[in-house]
């Protein structure tokens, strides 16, 4: 039987042009993510999935690692068609490789022998008419970091606007120009977790701090629907000056932007910080208001935030969507995007009617949607 890296060198695509460039005879330079790797003959990228293979960049195709149907409220995205069912997908690999990823199981795939997720043979075509069969309005590339597979979700995403479908990233936003044009015509969405202000965590984590303002930066600039989240770590990154600082850049940014701080739990090889707790999470999100933001939301411990998971108008704190975890209890936007009590406009990506959810759970349709699983060892 193959192999987990046999099986995935089996199933690539050349690289987009725009996202490769010859440095010198065979030896390439990547553009798909923040680390622009350069890359010698038979060697892969730091995310180990993009390699140079006789001079050529290689990239993932014609699988994904995991298939869920998500409330669009679990990305999460709280300004963009509330309600609605998201039909996800990711391959697997990561840039990063944080302590205490919620998805290791696909993003440490090629580094954690621990790891396992199977990948199944998919299509473009074949993933759309599942989404739609299954009733989704958007599609989303999230599981592992899409950045390093963005040339498998362009060719998802062409399929799915044909389709009238909304599609979005859920990333670690780890970006180059390049990249961020590549996608642009193509994606709607775009979910960035901010992990932290201090450059040091981020090498912690494979990272620099800097490549990422830079996308949140252009993703606004762009023009794309962006929404921020924030796992808050105790002892990790939330000290009340990193959190000034980091709301402080969103603000800058734009104060429209949301922003999720949400509860980590031990998860993965960070077991030791304690969970967040409640009055974490509103100590945040009150450092959040005084930096401007106008819309901040506490994630993953539902019914113990007051209202911070509801969305309130700006100007005059009438409710508009009431939330219990990924559930919607009651939405009162007007078809026109605003306040029905003072007109207000509200930022977002808003349909014209509500529709009642499909599911506030996640559900999976392998079953019925004819993914087949890739037979390999490890
Ligand atoms: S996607 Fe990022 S990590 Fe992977 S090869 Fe390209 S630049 Fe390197």
């Amino acid at each position: 039987m193959t192999t987990l890296r046999t099986m995935l060198d089996e199933r690539v695509h050349e690289a987009a042009p725009e996202l490769c460039e010859i440095i010198e005879g065979t030896r390439l330079r990547c553009y798909a993510c923040g680390h622009r790797c350069p890359i010698p003959e038979g060697q892969p990228g730091v995310c180990k999935v993009r390699y140079n293979r006789g001079g050529k960049l290689y990239v993932p195709w014609g699988y994904v690692g995991g298939v869920q149907c998500d409330p669009i409220e679990k990305k999460p995205f709280f300004h963009a068609y509330p309600g609605a069912l998201a039909y996800s997908f990711g391959m697997l690999g990561c840039d990063l490789h944080c302590a205490y990823c919620q998805n290791w199981v696909t993003s440490q795939a090629l580094r954690d022998p621990q790891a396992l997720s199977p990948p199944m043979e998919a299509d473009p075509a074949e993933l759309v008419q599942d989404a739609v069969r299954l009733g989704a309005r958007v599609l989303v590339s999230t599981y592992n970091e899409p950045l390093i597979t963005a040339e498998w979700a362009k060719a998802i995403f062409q399929e799915a606007q044909n389709a009238g479908l909304i599609t979005g990233f859920v990333s670690n936003g780890n970006g180059t120009p390049q990249v961020l044009e590549f996608l642009r015509p193509w994606i709607d969405l775009y979910k960035v977790d901010l992990k932290s202000f201090d450059d040091r965590h981020y090498r912690q984590l494979g990272g620099r701090l800097q490549p990422i303002l830079e996308t949140i930066r252009s993703l606004h600039g762009m023009g794309l629907w962006l929404e921020i989240v924030t796992l808050l770590i105790p002892g990790f990154n939330d000290s009340d000056s990193e959190l000034q600082g980091l709301s402080g850049f969103l603000a800058s940014v734009s104060p429209d932007i949301p922003w999720h701080v949400t509860a980590f739990h031990g998860d993965y090889k960070m077991t030791d910080p304690r969970n967040t707790q409640p009055k974490d999470l509103l100590r945040a999100a009150e450092i959040g208001r005084r930096a401007g933001l106008r819309y901040i939301y506490a994630g993953n411990l539902p019914g113990r935030v007051g209202r911070l998971e509801d969305t309130l108008c700006a100007h005059c704190g009438a409710s508009l969507i009431q939330r219990m975890g990924y559930q919607i209890g009651s939405y009162r936007i007007t078809p026109e995007g605003k306040c029905p009590a003072c007109a207000t406009p509200v930022p977002g990506r808003w349909a014209s009617q509500f529709s009642p959810q499909i599911t506030s759970y996640p559900f999976l349709p392998h079953r019925s949607s004819g993914l087949v699983t890739i037979a390999h060892r490890r």
